[in-house]
């Protein structure tokens, strides 16, 4: 995943999107941990955090910035 980390990539909106993906996996795994989800909680979890990687995936295929 990371052959090419010797090229400097830095992009602050990747980087947030990336943020937002991982807080909503962190988010998921804590209130599991605490309680019981229901099925409807869980679609809607799901739901953000699929949103946050297609968003993340976009701006790869758009910006093009881990190229
Ligand atoms: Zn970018």
């Amino acid at each position: 995943m990371r052959a090419l980390s010797n090229i400097v990539l830095s992009c602050v909106e990747r980087d947030r999107l990336e943020s937002e993906l991982s807080e909503a996996r962190i988010r998921v795994r804590n209130l599991s941990r605490l309680r019981h989800l229901t099925p409807p909680e869980l679609a809607v979890l799901d739901q953000r955090e699929y949103t946050a990687h297609a968003r993340l995936r976009d701006h790869d295929a758009e910006h093009g910035c881990q190229r």
